[in-house]
């Protein structure tokens, strides 16, 4: 398939279905996503569209039901093999009984990089977050922006190409959350990363994506992709453009057209 080799993530009818005792979710129908890389991909839906299990079988910790998902041109399982991602959850999940140094080194530890060269990387990652510093801070001694940066550098430890973030801001407040999103953006351009982002946020998927997947529940299913047009250089104050106002209104046109918020 020559559409996935230059693909970071190539879906072609993904299905996934959740079997319970009341019977199937349909988490993911027939999803076709292609992610290239140095992509910005937001993935913005209502709760239960299937934005988390979309993440989780690119990491290999669902398996789909039918159709078909590569990862950098193999299998989600090989992909994992071969550490060809990092993720970043919901709430940092760091250990509260490690230093961030530790932290970030458990990773590391558990795939046996030598002392120096986890010096190093913990080093490097800590500045790409503007941690330095604080290794030696256990996490309550940080603020909640601080531990979700803090998780972000434990997911690029080991310098994957592609970082899976779900709703990685989702508990921060708005201040903090426009702080980090440009300190994200700066990141992803310094590193070429590929980024998949799950929010809920629509002036933060504009703000952040180069591509922005809008879903829908009950089936989850993909009902909209929008390329950006803004510029690659985008200050804080970008949100306040026609262009940038002009791009929110087609993603809350898009969650409305798939009945996302009709309870
Ligand atoms: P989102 O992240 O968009 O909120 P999820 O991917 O978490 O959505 O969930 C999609 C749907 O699948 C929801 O209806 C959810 O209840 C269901 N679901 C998620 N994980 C499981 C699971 N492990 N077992 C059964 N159902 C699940
Ligand atoms: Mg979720």
């Amino acid at each position: 398939m020559t559409s996935s080799a230059s693909s970071v993530v190539s879906a072609r009818n993904l299905c996934l279905t959740y079997n319970t005792n009341d019977g199937p979710v349909h988490a993911l129908s027939n999803v076709d996503l292609d992610v290239r890389k140095g992509d910005f991909i937001s993935f913005i839906g209502p709760s239960g569209c299937g934005k988390t299990t979309f993440l989780r079988v690119i990491a290999d910790l669902e398996r789909k039901t039918s159709g078909d998902i590569t990862v950098n041109g193999m299998s989600p399982e090989d992909a994992r093999k071969a550490r060809a991602y990092g993720y970043v959850f919901q709430a940092a999940a760091l250990y509260p009984w490690r230093t961030i140094e530790k932290n970030i080194a458990l990773p590391l530890e558990i795939m046996g990089y030598a002392k120096e060269e986890q010096a190093k990387r913990i080093a490097q990652t800590l500045e790409l977050v503007n941690l330095s510093g604080f290794e030696h801070k256990f996490p309550w001694q940080l603020s909640g922006g601080m531990q979700q940066r803090a998780s972000i550098a434990r997911a690029l430890a080991f310098d994957a190409d592609l970082l899976l973030m779900d709703e990685p801001f989702g508990a921060l407040d708005e201040i903090v959350r426009d702080h980090l999103n440009e300190q994200l953006l700066k990141l992803w351009k310094r590193t070429n990363k590929t980024i998949c982002f799950v929010t809920h946020s629509i002036p933060e998927a504009v703000y952040l994506s180069t591509k922005i997947v809008v879903m829908s529940p009950r089936p989850g299913r993909v009902t909209d992709v929008i390329e950006s047009t803004l510029p690659a250089e985008r200050p804080l104050g970008i949100r306040e453009t026609p262009e940038f106002l002009e791009i929110a209104h087609r993603v809350r046109e898009g969650l409305r057209a798939g009945h996302s918020y009709e309870e």
